[in-house]
C-alpha cells in the first residue's frame, strides 16, 4: 500500500510492481503529486514564460527588434496543459504496470491496516508493506491569514487572475527568490523580505551576491534583516509589518517561508510509527520508519524537499522491500544531491560547499572560471556568472561545485556525476566536450 501518489509514491509503486509486487496507490488529490504537479511544475512553467519575455528584452543585443505582450489566459492554459500531460503520463505508467489507483484519503488503522475514505465510503486493506509518501504543504504562520486573493501561498500564484502590480514576497530561500524573479519578469514590482543579510542564506555567499546584484539591477527591492510579523488588508492591497517597525505596502503578499509535512491524521500512533516534533518521520538508510515494514519517502521523511530525492527514495524503497538489497547496493547520499534555483541567471550546486569545507578545516582546491571567457556564453550574449569546482588537492577527486549562469541546472549534471562516482578533475579534463559550449568552462575549471 502506498499512501500518496507524488514522485516518492509513484516511483515506489512503479518499481515495486515491476519487481513483482501487488501494489495499491492511494491519492486524495492528483496522481503525480500535489507539491510536484501543483507547485514545482507550474512555477517552472511560469519562470520559462518570464524567461522568454526577458529574452525579448535582450533581442536588441542579438540584432533583433521584438516586443512581447503577456496573455494571461494563454499562460494559464499552457500551465494547465503541462500539468495534465504529466499527470496522464504518470497514470498511464502506473496502470501499465498493473498498479491499482484508488482515489481517497488513506489512514493507518494498525501496523498492517489501512483505511481509505473514498467518495463511496471506507475501504479497508491489509498490507505486508506500507509506504508513506504524503508530501508537504506551505507553512502558514499564525500572523498570516491566507485569503487566496491578496494574501497568497505559492499555489495561488500560477498565475493569479491578474499579475500583481506590487508583490511583497516574504521569505528569501529557494522558493522566495524563484517567485520574486518570476513575478518581476512577468511585470510586477517586487519587494523581497529577506530575514538575514543575504538572500539564499544557506548558499555560497559569492553565488548569492550575483543573484542580489541581478535583482537590484532589475529593480527588485530587497528589505534585508527584516522579519515579517503581520499582514493586514488595506483599501489598495496589503501592508506587511516587520518586527523592527519597517513595513511594506503592496497590492499582494506571497508567503514563501517553508513547508510542513502532511503527517497529521495519518494514524501514525495506531501503527506505532514515531514522528518528530516538526511532523516529519525519521528514517534509516533504507527509508524505514521505526516500524520495519512501514517505509517513508519524500518530503514527509524530512530529508531534502526535492522531487528528485523523493523519486530516488521511492526507487530504493521498492528495491529494498523486494529483496534486491545487496552489499553492492548504493545508499542515497543526500549530501550529493544536485539542486537548482530557476532564477535568471540560474544557480545550481552539488556536493561540498566552499564555506562548509572551511568550517570543517578541510583542505580543498577551489577553481573558479567566469563565463565571460566562454565562447558559447559570448555568442548567446549572456556571459554572466561562473563555474566553481571544489576538489581534493591530493587525489583530484571532485567534491562539489556551484554554477551560476545560463543553463546552470543542466550543466551541474556533469559535476553531479563526477561527485557521485568519485571521478577526478582529470576525468573531466580528458572528456572531449562540444565546442563552442558552456560546458567547456567545466573543463577549464577542472584543468
Ligand atoms: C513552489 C515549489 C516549487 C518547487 N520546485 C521544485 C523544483 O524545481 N525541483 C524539485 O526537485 N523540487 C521542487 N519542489 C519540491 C517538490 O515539489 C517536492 O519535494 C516533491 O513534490 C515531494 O514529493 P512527495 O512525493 O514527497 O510529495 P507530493 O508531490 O506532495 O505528493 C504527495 C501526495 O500525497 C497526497 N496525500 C497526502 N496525504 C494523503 C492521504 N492521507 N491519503 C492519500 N493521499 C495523500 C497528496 O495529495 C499529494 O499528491 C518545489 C516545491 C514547491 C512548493
Amino acid at each position: 500500500m502506498v499512501i500518496g501518489g507524488g514522485p516518492a509514491g509513484n516511483v515506489a509503486a512503479t518499481v515495486a510492481s515491476t519487481l513483482g509486487a501487488e501494489v495499491v496507490v492511494i491519492e486524495r488529490d492528483i496522481v503525480g503529486g500535489a507539491s510536484h504537479l501543483l507547485d514545482c511544475i507550474p512555477s517552472k512553467a511560469l519562470i520559462a514564460t518570464g524567461g522568454e519575455l526577458s529574452e525579448l528584452g535582450r533581442a536588441r543585443i542579438m540584432g533583433l527588434d521584438a516586443t512581447g505582450r503577456l496573455d494571461i489566459a494563454a499562460l494559464r492554459s499552457r500551465v494547465a496543459a503541462i500539468e495534465e500531460r504529466l499527470h496522464r503520463s504518470v497514470v498511464e505508467q502506473l496502470e501499465s504496470q498493473g498498479v491499482r489507483l484508488l482515489r481517497g484519503t488513506g489512514t493507518l488503522t494498525g501496523p498492517h491496516e489501512v483505511a481509505v475514505q473514498t467518495d463511496e465510503g471506507i475501504e479497508s486493506f491489509e498490507a505486508d508493506t506500507i509506504v508513506l509518501a504524503t508530501g508537504s504543504r506551505s507553512r502558514i504562520p499564525t500572523w498570516a491569514e491566507i485569503d487566496h486573493d491578496r494574501v497568497l501561498t505559492t499555489r495561488d500564484a500560477y498565475p493569479p487572475p491578474e499579475i500583481p502590480e506590487h508583490l511583497c514576497v516574504i521569505g528569501s530561500g529557494v522558493t522566495g527568490v524563484e517567485f520574486a524573479h518570476m513575478f518581476n519578469s512577468l511585470g510586477s514590482e517586487v519587494t523581497l523580505v529577506v530575514s538575514r543579510q543575504q538572500v539564499l542564506p544557506r548558499k555560497d555567499p559569492e553565488v548569492a551576491a550575483v543573484l542580489e546584484e541581478e535583482f537590484l539591477r532589475r529593480g527588485i527591492h530587497l528589505l534585508k534583516g527584516a522579519r515579517a510579523e503581520g499582514i493586514s488588508r488595506t483599501d489598495s492591497g496589503v501592508t506587511v509589518a516587520c518586527e523592527d517597525g519597517r513595513s511594506v505596502d503592496a497590492t499582494h503578499a506571497l508567503l514563501c517561508i517553508g513547508l510542513v509535512p502532511n503527517s497529521e491524521g495519518l494514524g501514525l500512533s495506531e501503527a506505532g510509527v514515531t514522528a518528530v516534533e516538526d511532523g516529519t518521520i525519521p528514517i534509516n538508510r533504507h527509508c524505514q520508519s521505526n516500524v520495519d515494514h512501514i517505509y517513508v519517502a519524500g518530503d514527509l521523511s524530512g530529508k531534502l524537499p526535492l522531487s528528485s530525492v523523493a523519486a530516488m527514495q521511492g526507487r530504493k524503497i521498492a528495491e529494498h522491500l523486494m529483496g534486491l538489497y545487496t552489499l553492492q547496493h548504493r545508499h542515497i547520499d543526500y549530501d550529493k544531491a544536485a539542486s537548482a534555483i530557476f532564477t535568471d541567471p540560474e544557480i545550481a550546486d552539488v556536493g561540498l560547499a566552499e564555506a562548509e569545507a572551511f568550517a570543517d578545516g578541510r583542505k580543498i582546491r577551489v577553481t573558479k572560471v567566469p563565463f565571460a571567457t566562454n565562447a558559447a556564453a559570448l555568442i548567446q550574449g549572456d556571459p554572466r556568472g561562473f563555474v566553481k569546482l571544489i576538489s581534493d588537492p591530493t587525489t583530484g577527486v571532485v567534491l562539489g561545485g556551484s554554477i551560476v549562469g545560463r543553463h546552470a541546472a543542466e550543466l551541474i549534471g556533469v559535476i553531479a556525476v563526477a561527485v557521485t562516482n568519485g571521478l577526478t578533475t582529470s576525468d573531466i579534463v580528458d572528456s572531449l566536450l562540444v565546442h563552442p559550449s558552456m560546458s567547456e568552462s567545466l573543463t577549464d575549471a577542472a584543468s
